[in-house]
């Protein structure tokens, strides 16, 4: 083993020349492969985490690599004021497995939020009909949808908010799970809701079953679009393609991200119908990076490997394992057991850190959320016997911490 001081070190320097707006575990990753990354002191652990969902084909896929190399070699970036051979494909590619009508590809997550929320404002004023300046869209309390003033904007975390203000007008809230109260929160100027189906950064919470086709009805019935952000839900995390898959319902836009690259590129989508995308004009939104040759080829590689290795059937077999194994678990700390596919989390009636911290220490690496929540992400690739040995570590660790 090298010298420990190498990771101190690299610590050291990120506290001291970085912004402090994350607080990591320390452990210092250089490389990974498949579900394992490796620190700087050659140990190893299960990444429990998947980068929220971004590595869900497993660390360093071979088939997304080569993608990644070959076009690196031929063009990287020709901007949109040109065409490039990478595009039209990946348009093509998530219109045969999606069933929309069209694509806008932007880069992180956020941006594809901000683009959908501009096309649904566009759409309300074009297409329904909104008085200038009026339109209003509804989202849900404690949503996660990005880090930009618009979006921390109307999110409910007070720390998400506070010191950024002012923020855009035109959000009200109603709770998850509460279908009666969105009908009620509906007026002629609302041009969308906006929701995750799951919310994932919330503590993976999962509203009530026919919750998404009331909604769903409830949108049609008032002319309102239903915008569902799949960034981290999406792409096979809840063992279907879609977690609005589940319900069996069509929303008229979904918005992708974090897996759509497989990790290797920061690659995110609006997905939506000819009407909704129809929208747009020449001049009216763009990215410099956005729908670059790289970022295209990339996706087109990742969504091959969601689909050629069965990745949302797997995590609905994993998923259903790990989730009967978790609720096996008798303790007085645990308040509640949830999940859907291979997205779970652990209720705890206690701060979630410590026993993340413990988890490190025999080589798992989980993150908590909303400081009582453990929430369990790995690769969907990963293999079932090292989510047995995770899940041997979770119920030790748990048995030590419940005394
Ligand atoms: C991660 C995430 C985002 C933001 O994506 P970035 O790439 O970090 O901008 C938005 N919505 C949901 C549901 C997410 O999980």
């Amino acid at each position: 083993m090298e010298s420990p001081v190498q990771a101190s070190q690299l610590i050291a320097l990120e506290d001291q020349y970085g912004a402090h707006n994350y607080h990591p575990l320390d452990v210092v990753i250089e490389r990974a492969s498949g579900a394992w990354v490796y620190d700087v002191e050659g140990r190893k652990y299960l990444d429990f985490l998947a980068a929220y969902s971004a590595v869900n084909q497993g660390h360093c896929h071979p088939a997304i690599l080569k993608a990644f190399s070959d076009q690196a070699h031929k063009v990287t970036l020709t901007s949109r004021a040109f065409r490039n051979d990478q595009l039209p494909l990946l348009l093509k590619d998530l219109h045969d497995l999606t069933g929309f009508d069209r694509a806008l590809p932007m880069n992180s997550g956020v941006e594809a939020v901000e683009t959908a929320i501009k096309a649904a404002r566009k759409w309300g004023y074009t297409v329904k009909g909104i008085p200038a300046d009026q339109a209003e869209i509804i989202v849900c309390s404690n949503n996660f949808h990005g880090r930009t003033i618009a979006v921390v904007g109307f999110s409910s975390e007070e720390q998400y908010r506070s010191g950024f203000g002012p923020f855009a007008p035109g959000f009200r809230h109603v709770p998850l799970g509460d279908a009666e109260a969105l009908r009620a929160a509906i007026t002629p100027n609302t041009c969308a809701f906006l929701m995750e189906p799951i919310q994932g950064e919330a503590g993976i919470l999962i509203p009530p079953a026919g919750y998404l086709q009331q909604v769903a009805a409830i949108c049609r019935e008032n002319n309102v679009l239903l915008v569902l952000d799949e960034i981290q839900s999406g792409l096979g995390r809840t063992g279907k393609l879609f977690a609005y898959q589940h319900e069996g319902i069509t929303p008229d836009v979904v918005i992708i991200g974090k897996a759509l690259s497989g990790g290797y590129y920061p690659v995110s989508a609006v997905l939506a119908s000819n009407q909704v995308l129809g929208v747009f004009q020449p001049g009216d939104h763009g990215s410099t990076f956005g729908g670059n040759p790289l970022a295209c080829a990339v996706a087109r590689a990742a969504l091959k490997v969601i689909v050629d290795e069965h990745l949302a059937a797997r995590s609905a077999e994993l998923g259903a394992y790990a989730l009967s194994r978790l609720q096996q678990i008798k303790s007085p700390i645990i308040k509640e057991v949830r999940g859907k596919g291979l997205w779970l989390a652990i209720e705890l009636n206690r701060p979630a850190r410590p026993l993340c911290e413990a988890l490190k220490d025999r080589g798992l690496l989980c993150k908590e959320t909303h400081e009582t929540v453990i929430r369990l992400a790995p690769p969907l690739i990963i293999e079932k016997s090292d989510l047995t040995w995770a899940l041997d570590q979770i119920e030790a660790v748990i048995a030590q911490h419940s005394t």
